[in-house]
């Protein structure tokens, strides 16, 4: 496993595991396979829904809890100072333990000014030992950093092979904070299977498009959390730390990139009704 360390110092897998999608009544049981092949860092967040499974999972896998690394996140209906302090307490609560290793803003809506500033509360209660956004596209996530004592140590946001957020990058590298991708493997699209450019580049390796989607944005410093229900699809996106892609394999699949969502576009107000009405907010 390679780490990364964060603008505070604390050091984060550049892998970890996500439960979007994941059932409440699957959660523990994937989390403890996710585990036992080898993951540290699990994601969820308060609008997953799984939480005590992902708390379940941290009693029971018999890995030490300082040597997990686990990330949830406040959602929209939970901003404000008040209630997202009040909702820190209730995760930390269902995920079983004292304090979690990343906190992030869900999304940058609702009063997410509060939001941080409970946030800012629970890192100097040692609550949270890092904390972040996640979905915060340029402008917002400079108002945050910009106006705020703690630097977001991560802004976690839609990024594959297909959508490279190669703007983003630089951008975060102005407050030294780290990018993580959610649907790192473009959520499992047959697309990101049947590439040529993947495909081709695979067989160079005897590794599969899966592992050289997730090697290639890792080999550009960004953190991955592939999600995966199945044991050997985990033990598959594990294995990627036993080969480098070249220069010249880099520079194809950066090719690849449209620059533009396959799923959600925070700056347009019509998407975001949509998946607020999913949401019953
Ligand atoms: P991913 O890109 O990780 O793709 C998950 C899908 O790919 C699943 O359908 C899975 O199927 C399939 N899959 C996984 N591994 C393989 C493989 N090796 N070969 C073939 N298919 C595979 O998408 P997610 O959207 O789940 O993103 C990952 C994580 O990011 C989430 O779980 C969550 O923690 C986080 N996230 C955060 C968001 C945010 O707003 N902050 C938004 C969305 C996600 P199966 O399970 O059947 O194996």
């Amino acid at each position: 496993m390679e780490y990364t360390k964060l603008n505070n110092g604390v050091e984060m897998p550049m892998l970890g595991y996500g439960v979007f999608l994941v059932s409440p009544q699957e959660c523990e049981r994937c989390v403890l396979d996710a585990i036992s092949v080898g993951y540290r860092s699990i994601d969820t967040a308060q609008a997953y829904f799984n939480e005590e499974g992902v708390g379940n999972a941290i009693v029971k896998c018999g890995v030490a809890r300082e040597d997990l690394f686990i990330t949830t996140k406040v959602w929209i209906t939970n901003a404000g100072y008040e209630k997202a302090k009040a909702s820190i307490e209730e995760s930390l609560q269902k995920l079983q333990t004292d304090y979690v290793d990343l906190l992030l803003v869900h999304q940058p809506y609702n009063d997410f000014y509060g939001t941080y500033r409970a946030m800012e509360e629970a890192y100097k209660q040692g609550k949270a030992r890092a904390i972040g956004l996640s979905n915060f596209y340029a402008a917002r996530f400079m108002d945050i950093a910009k106006f705020n004592e703690i630097k977001p140590a991560v802004n976690q946001l839609e990024a594959h092979v297909f959508h490279q957020r190669k703007e983003m990058r630089k951008y975060l590298e102005r407050y030294d904070t780290k990018m993580e991708a959610w649907s790192s493997l473009a959520r499992g699209g047959d697309e990101l299977f049947t590439n040529a450019v993947l495909v081709e580049t695979s067989k160079q390796h005897g590794k599969t498009p899966a592992q050289v989607a997730l090697r290639f944005l890792i080999q550009h410093g960004v953190i991955v959390i592939p999600k995966s229900s199945h044991k050997e699809r985990m033990i598959e996106n594990f294995n990627i730390f036993d080969f480098s892609l070249t220069q010249d394999e880099m520079q194809k699949i950066e090719a690849l990139d449209r620059a533009t969502t396959l799923f959600m576009n925070h700056q347009d107000a019509e998407a975001m009704e949509n998946i607020f009405a999913r949401f019953k907010i």
